[in-house]
């Protein structure tokens, strides 16, 4: 007898928490206040995913432990105990899950949410409410009410042992063998003295129904079921309360904050499914961004849970829609492998695709505002599918918004349609420029001549959008132009502005200077011409004839570091002042040692601009000289 107690003592381990767990706990505990019942969703949410797991489990490996145990979630309360306790006969856990599972924050979600916390200032309550309420904080939100909290659980693998998991939050918690004959977990909560609400059964009947109303699985009070277990999704849609699909949003997702957008839908020829999708107001950029992107849809067969972030039911540049499906002609033992080839799932991906686009049509129609929401949080990775996919691209072209030239305010958006209705009679491009932001981009030289024409130029400001362009060729019938092509033509008007106020001799010495510029920057540019499109500004950058844009050049030099990208011609205007002097100084003195040193400024001097600075000494250098002479002259001025 003596014996077993030792043999059960040497069982009992004692750990300590991740430190992140630590972190959160600690906040969980002496710092937030409110909200404190959603501790019981977040329990009850974990106990119908275990049950899901063994219901999917069961229907193709029956060696089990109670492989007829009721699927269903008890709650009980316990006023002279102060306790309430949560009971499943789900999947359970190992020994190891509990680690694993219990002890640390193993979820990217969690492990993202831990390092944000970390980042905020510790009195910043708000901040870290917010910071709950976009990730949800599972089993660990049973400490907001709970002193101590004992969990006891032994998994369906019929040979696993039953652990006992206990903790009352603060660094540590132990671990033991424990004496529980049924598969599934058993969590019973010491409830604090601050929350004796929680004891009181109709108070946790009124939690359940607000929160957890729809989960599928019969949740008992006291022996009696106080939710409507029918699947939400198969529910007539009007007789779901927003607040019912919110719920259930926050559910899947863990996100608190209302979905920006919600479609349900419901289809029964040829193929009959049911799905409910959400459109989160922001993701997280490393979740969108992964180099390993998901799709976060569960998949279920005839209301029984089949897999979850199912990649086969949207194309990766809807990744930011979230929810379930539910089809009812597909096999229950439906495996991950043969999903992929099934015909039933490429056609309720290809009905899900056309809804999600509706979703965003219908957004634009009725509250361009809030289309303009999702553009800002998703508009990245929903031109992915212009840049990547073919055949939805004209519906996507309807839906691309850029920054424009025409548009006073710098955050404004456009869209194509606006540009093509507001475009002057007989343009026949749509213009544009990219570049690595919209600042640098509306800053380009250029532009000068475009807005002097009043020519709208759409700024391509993201990585993606050359790709964008490039799958869609045109709009409206009007083909894309990019306006740093060298072999750009503006048509008629460009004559005048060339020739208004230039005379014979100045057009000589812009010939010789053109000349002579050509040998100074030899290796750094193709060619030096004259400018067609320049007002302002003494010279600008363009792409050589049939080269490749500025932009596509940054992307190909991200992929591959050694590409050499191809040199490109200046463009300098004969009219501006710095190009006139520099002609009267080259025909007084064409040996003029600074006239090398402005021809390379000139190059510089648009880089500079572009934030592409080659060689920082050489400007130094020619700026100290510049301003060395420039203060001599203020000086003797004096
Ligand atoms: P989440 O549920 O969001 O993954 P939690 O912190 O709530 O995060 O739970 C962590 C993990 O612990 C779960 O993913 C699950 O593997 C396990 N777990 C929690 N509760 C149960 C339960 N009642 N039965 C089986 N496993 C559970």
């Amino acid at each position: 007898m003596s014996e077993d107690v030792n043999a059960d003592e040497a069982q009992v381990e004692e750990r300590t928490f991740q430190t992140e767990v630590q972190q959160l706990l600690h906040l969980l505990i002496h710092s937030l206040y409110t909200q404190k019942e959603i501790f019981l969703r977040e329990l009850i949410s974990n106990a119908s995913d275990a049950l899901d797991k063994i219901h999917h489990r069961a229907l193709t490996d029956k060696n089990v432990l109670d492989p007829d145990a009721e699927l269903d979630i008890e709650i009980e309360v316990s006023s002279s105990n102060k306790t309430l306790t949560i009971r499943d006969r789900g999947i359970g856990m190992t020994r190891d899950e509990v680690n694993e599972n219990i002890g640390t924050i193993a979820r990217s979600g969690s492990a993202e949410f831990a390092r944000k916390l970390a980042e905020t200032d510790a009195e910043d309550e708000q901040e870290k409410l917010k910071l709950i309420g976009q990730f949800g904080v599972g089993f660990y939100s049973v400490f907001m009410a709970a002193d101590r909290v004992v969990l006891t659980t032994r998994s369906a693998d019929p040979d696993a042992e039953a652990v006992m998991w206990e903790s009352t939050g603060d660094g540590s918690y132990t671990l033991a063998q424990a004496d529980k004959a049924e598969r599934g977990t058993e969590i019973k909560i010491y409830i604090r003295s601050d929350c004796e609400e929680f004891l009181d059964a109709h108070r946790v009947e009124a939690v359940i129904r607000k929160h957890s109303d729809f989960v599928s699985y019969p949740i008992k009070v006291a022996g009696k079921q106080v939710n409507d277990t029918a699947a939400l999704w198969t529910r007539p849609r009007n007789e779901i309360t927003d607040e019912q699909y919110n719920e259930f949003y926050t559910h899947l997702t863990g996100d608190q904050d209302e979905p920006l957008a919600r479609e349900h839908v419901v289809v029964d020829v040829p193929i009959q499914f049911y799905a409910v999708l959400f459109i989160p107001k922001h993701s997280p950029a490393q979740w969108l961004f992964n180099p390993d992107p998901k799709i976060s849809l569960n998949l279920h067969v005839k209301r029984v849970f089949i897999q979850d972030d199912c990649k086969d039911l949207l194309p990766l540049w809807l990744r930011f829609v979230r929810g379930v499906v539910d089809c009812d002609d597909l096999p229950l033992n439906v495996s991950r492998e043969t999903l992929q080839q099934n015909p039933v799932i490429a056609k309720v991906r290809a009905t899900l695709v056309r809804r999600v686009l509706g979703m965003l049509e219908n957004m634009v129609k009725k509250d361009e505002e809030q289309y303009l929401t999702f553009w800002r949080a998703y508009g990245a990775v929903l031109k992915e599918g212009v840049a990547m996919e073919f055949e939805h691209k004209d519906q996507l072209a309807g839906l691309l918004r850029y920054h424009s030239s025409l548009e006073d305010d710098p955050e404004a958006y456009v869209s194509l349609q606006t540009y093509v209705d507001r475009v002057q009679s007989e343009q026949e491009k749509i213009y544009y420029l990219a570049g690595e932001s919209k600042e640098s981009i509306a800053q380009s030289p250029l532009l000068e001549t475009f807005r002097k024409r009043g020519l709208e130029v759409l700024y391509l400001d993201e990585p993606v959008d050359e790709w964008v362009i490039q799958g869609l060729q045109q709009y409206s019938n009007k083909e894309f132009q990019a306006v740093d092509a060298a072999d750009l033509d503006l048509g008629a008007e460009e004559e005048e502005v060339k020739l208004e106020g230039v005379d014979d001799e100045a057009k000589a010495e812009t010939i010789e200077l053109i000349d002579f510029l050509k040998k100074q920057l030899e290796g750094r540019v193709s060619d030096v011409v004259e400018s067609k499109r320049l007002i302002d500004s003494p010279c600008v950058l363009v792409a050589a004839q049939g080269g490749m844009s500025q932009n596509m050049e940054r992307l190909m030099k991200m992929a591959d570091r050694d590409f050499e990208g191809s040199q490109r011609q200046l463009e300098i205007n004969p009219k501006h002042d710095i190009i006139r002097n520099m002609g009267a100084v080259l025909k007084r003195d064409r040996d003029s040692a600074q006239l090398t040193d402005w021809a390379h400024f000139l190059v510089d001097f648009v880089l500079l601009g572009e934030g592409k600075v080659d060689d920082p000494q050489r400007i130094g250098r020619t700026l100290q000289v510049i301003m060395g002479a420039a203060t001599a002259r203020a000086a003797e001025e004096d």
